[in-house]
Formats: structure tokens, C-alpha cells, sequence
């Protein structure tokens, strides 16, 4: 591994020295913590397979209420790059980090279930997950992997086996509420940490971002990995603007290894 440039070097050894303290620390993970294991930030503009789909009208649950078709057609793509996507070594790390006892739970913005397949123990989705769909009319609710399987293979709209009508990802899309008790469970942990790791999520989409303020304001510390600014980055004990992918195993290294 070709060394980090001495203060990326400090930043690092500050960090893990930060967790090596920490009795309850959390991390905040959002979609730049993805990327690097191929899946697109569907949320910002002007990256590739989105731009020309505009995701805040077509993932919205106004147009999966009258035009559920278009939805799953834009949706197909992503599905399957989710369903082939691997953890990254920084998904591998914040789960050894939990395995040690270091990390009490991940609160995050995505819904690709690479926590999990990384080992990740304690995952609270606040946007939802890829695992489960529920049934529109009747709300059954069932695993997504034997429908959405057939959906990305054939295209054809996953229908709820009890009632006939469409099923709906358990995703969270614009204009929908957040799942309840995953959010209260998220702020739970952000008002009773004494870390809170943000990586590679920018912090523009509310609720989710206020998590780090409520940690701060109970007196935590906040360390920030992304590769963009964050409002919060002046208020934060460590910013790392940098991939995730590289800096969070030299973080993990450091609190295992000194
Ligand atoms: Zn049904």
C-alpha cells in the first residue's frame, strides 16, 4: 500500500484514536460508500445511467402510484447492478469494526444491503432495503429475491402471490415517509453516541442529515470520510476528503493494530 500523504496520515491516526476512546460509537453511511462497489448515487445529478431519467420524478411514489411501469423500468437496471454488487473493503472493515466491538450499530441511507453481505450485524435502513417487497392492495409482504430475480431476467412486474396486484420495494422513494422504527431506532443512536462515523454520504437529504447535529449537540464526536463537503465538515473533529474504500481500512488497521 503506497503510504497517504502526512496529513491524510494524522487524520487517520486522529480518527482511530477517537474510536479506541469511543463507548458507543455509530456509523452514518450513505451512497458514496457504494460507489466504489458499482452502484450509482442515483441521488445526484449528472452521473451516467441517471441523468437522462431524472430519479426524483420517476422514483417518486406518485409516479409508483400511476405509473408503476415506468417506475420498474427505470428501477430494472438498478436492481440487478444491486443484486450483483459486492461489498467494498470499507463495507468489510465497518464489520469487523462491529464483530470487535467497536461499532455499536450502522444507521444508513442505503437500501443495497452490502452491509449485511459484508457481515454487518446491527443495520438500520433508513431508506429502506432491497430484501423485502410489499403487496400494494393487501400489503403482504414477502422476500424479494425469488421476484426480483425473475423481474430483472424477463422485466416482467413482480405481483403480490396472494391478491394478483403490483408489488412495491420496501425502498423508500421521494415523497414517502421513512420507516418509522427505523428512524426512531436512528435517532435513538445518534442522541446516545459518542462517535459518530460519517462515510460518503454528503448530508443533503432530510431527515437523514440532521443525524450528525443531534450527535453533536449530546456532545459526541464526529468524524467525516467523504469525498465531497458536508455542512458539518467545520463542525466535525476529522474530515477526510477522500474514497472510503481506501480510507476506512487504514482507520480499522490503525484501532486493531495501533
Ligand atoms: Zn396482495
Amino acid at each position: 500500500m503506497t503510504p497517504f500523504p502526512s496529513q491524510t496520515q494524522t487524520a487517520i491516526d486522529f480518527a482511530a484514536d477517537l474510536f479506541r476512546q469511543a463507548k458507543h460509537a455509530v456509523s452514518l453511511t450513505g451512497a458514496g460508500l457504494s460507489t466504489p462497489s458499482g452502484i450509482p448515487d442515483f441521488r445526484s445529478t449528472g452521473t451516467g445511467l441517471w441523468s437522462r431519467d431524472e430519479p426524483l420524478e420517476v422514483a417518486s411514489l406518485s409516479t409508483f402510484r400511476t405509473a408503476p411501469e415506468r417506475f420498474y423500468e427505470w428501477f430494472r437496471p438498478l436492481a440487478s447492478q444491486i443484486y450483483h454488487a459486492q461489498p467494498n473493503p470499507a463495507h468489510l472493515s465497518l464489520a469487523e469494526l462491529e464483530k470487535a466491538g467497536r461499532i455499536h450499530s450502522i444507521l444508513t441511507q442505503n437500501i443495497d444491503m452490502l452491509h449485511q453481505k459484508a457481515g454487518s450485524q446491527t443495520v438500520i435502513e433508513m431508506h429502506g432495503t432491497m430484501r423485502t417487497l410489499t403487496c400494494t392492495q393487501c400489503y403482504y409482504q414477502m422476500e424479494a429475491a425469488l421476484h426480483l430475480d425473475k423481474f430483472v431476467e424477463n422485466g416482467k412486474i413482480p405481483c403480490c402471490s396472494k391478491c394478483g396486484n403490483i408489488l412495491k420495494p420496501d425502498v423508500i422513494l421521494f415523497g414517502e415517509q421513512l420507516p418509522q422504527a427505523a428512524w426512531f431506532k436512528a435517532q435513538r443512536e445518534a442522541r446516545q453516541c459518542d462517535l459518530m462515523l460519517v462515510v460518503g454520504s454528503s448530508l443533503e437529504v432530510l431527515p437523514v442529515a440532521g443525524l450528525p447535529m443531534q450527535a453533536l449537540d449530546h456532545g459526541a464526536h464526529l468524524v467525516i470520510i467523504n469525498n465531497a463537503q458536508t455542512y458539518l465538515n467545520v463542525r466535525a473533529d476529522v474530515v477526510i476528503l477522500e474514497d472510503a474504500a481506501v480510507i476506512i481500512p487504514a482507520i480499522a488497521e490503525k484501532v486493531f493494530n495501533g
